[in-house]
């Protein structure tokens, strides 16, 4: 028997909660690349108190050292596979590490994290009353049969590959996402997030855009996996940070797909990455890893018609603001 019993009612707490001034946010992986660009947003208002919790796997207090002290900020050393006891209003559920090189470090540990860190996650929800947001994946439709991708589209995952427990893992996310909404009336988003880029992310963490411009500022060859010809869209983190912002704030649960439609294959990326920032680099070609997705391009329709939403910042305007903070890290000036 299927119980056809609307999900319950927002309790009065949860709906006061809504309405109330200030705002307790957690956000979890906020010291990682986009969590941090989210927390210099959420502190820009005044009416924000905002808590990171973090086991920095991948993440790095250095990115949040402009907000350690400040006294609406809270930082938390934290792995979320641990059940957490706080009280907040909303969850930016971001916890999670995203480059290939690191989530199949330890493939393990990265399931628990999706599925058992976004449980307590949820169970922290049930509790408070808060809304959470889960950041999902463009890896949740694998390789894609559909071209460009919109949220209908169930995937073409392979369930025993090498990616597999981060796309099964954040497919498991979402899938608990709903049946705590469903079954425990928990206000629930997703975000389905696409290839994102810009300053802060890790240097040497394998990904290609961090990967090209590392390589193009050390005078070392661009390594365009094989074929080339596989396809990646690309977001400037400002961009995605307003698109996680505004599917928070409204009204629709998602999943949304937040991503930049433009889409380059990997050679024309590396050909950009040489015009402007080292005309003199030579770009090779290099073996590729098992399952890389051949193409991806979010429609972004209902990101546009829901949230009103849609990125602003053109790959060849990002690349230059992120060549400015990896050339600081790496202290390399540009030749005169
Ligand atoms: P990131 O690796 O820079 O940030 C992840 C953060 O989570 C790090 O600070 C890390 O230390 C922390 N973390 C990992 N496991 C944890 C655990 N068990 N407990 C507590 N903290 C933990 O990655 P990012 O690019 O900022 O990605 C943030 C989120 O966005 C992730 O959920 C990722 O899956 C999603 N996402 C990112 C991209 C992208 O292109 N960057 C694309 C799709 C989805
Ligand atoms: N949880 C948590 N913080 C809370 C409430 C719950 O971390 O404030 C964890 C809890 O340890 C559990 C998970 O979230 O493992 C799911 O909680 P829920 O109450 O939904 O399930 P139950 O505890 O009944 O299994
Ligand atoms: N890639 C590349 N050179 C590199 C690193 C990656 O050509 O040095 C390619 C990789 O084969 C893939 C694309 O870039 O087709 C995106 O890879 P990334 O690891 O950045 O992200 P994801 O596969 O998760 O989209």
């Amino acid at each position: 028997h299927v119980s056809t019993k609307p999900p319950p009612e927002p309790s009065p707490l949860r709906k006061a909660k809504f309405f109330q001034a200030n705002m307790r946010i957690l956000v979890t992986g906020g010291a990682g690349f986009i969590g941090s660009h989210l927390v210099d947003k959420l502190m820009q208002n005044e009416k924000n108190e905002v808590i990171v919790v973090d086991n920095y796997f991948t993440g790095s207090k250095d990115n949040l050292k402009q907000w350690i002290g400040h006294p609406r900020f809270e930082l938390i050393r934290h792995d979320v596979t641990e059940p957490l006891l706080i009280e907040v209003d909303q969850i930016y559920h971001l916890a999670c590490p995203a480059s290939p090189i690191f989530y199949k470090y330890n493939p393990v540990k990265t399931i628990k994290t999706n599925v058992i860190g976004t449980l307590n996650m949820l169970g922290l929800a049930k509790r408070t009353g808060a809304r959470i947001l889960l950041t999902s994946t463009s890896e949740v439709y694998g390789d894609p049969l559909m071209h460009p991708q919109d949220e209908t589209y169930w995937g073409n995952v392979n369930p025993i590959g090498v990616r597999s427990c981060y796309d099964e893992g954040k497919r498991v996310a979402e899938t608990l996402m709903f049946d705590y909404h469903r079954q425990h009336g928990i206000e629930i988003r997703i975000a389905r997030i696409f290839n994102t880029y810009g300053p802060r992310m890790n240097i040497d963490d394998g990904r290609v855009v961090s990967n090209f411009i590392a390589q193009a500022i050390r005078d070392e060859p661009l390594t365009v996996q094989l074929p080339g010809t596989q396809t990646r869209s690309f977001c400037y983190v400002s961009d995605m940070v307003d698109g996680l912002m505004r599917l928070m704030d409204g009204d629709n649960t998602g999943p949304i797909n937040i991503g930049n439609p433009g889409e380059f294959t990997m050679l024309e990326l590396a050909e950009n990455v040489k015009e402007l920032i080292n005309p003199e680099v030579k770009i090779i070609t290099v073996e590729n890893t098992p399952d890389d997705p051949r193409q991806r391009k979010p429609d972004i329709t209902k990101a546009k018609e829901l949230l009103g939403w849609e990125p602003k910042v053109k790959l060849r305007d990002g690349l230059p603001l992120m060549e400015e903070d990896f050339r600081g890290r790496l202290g390399i000036s540009r030749k005169k």
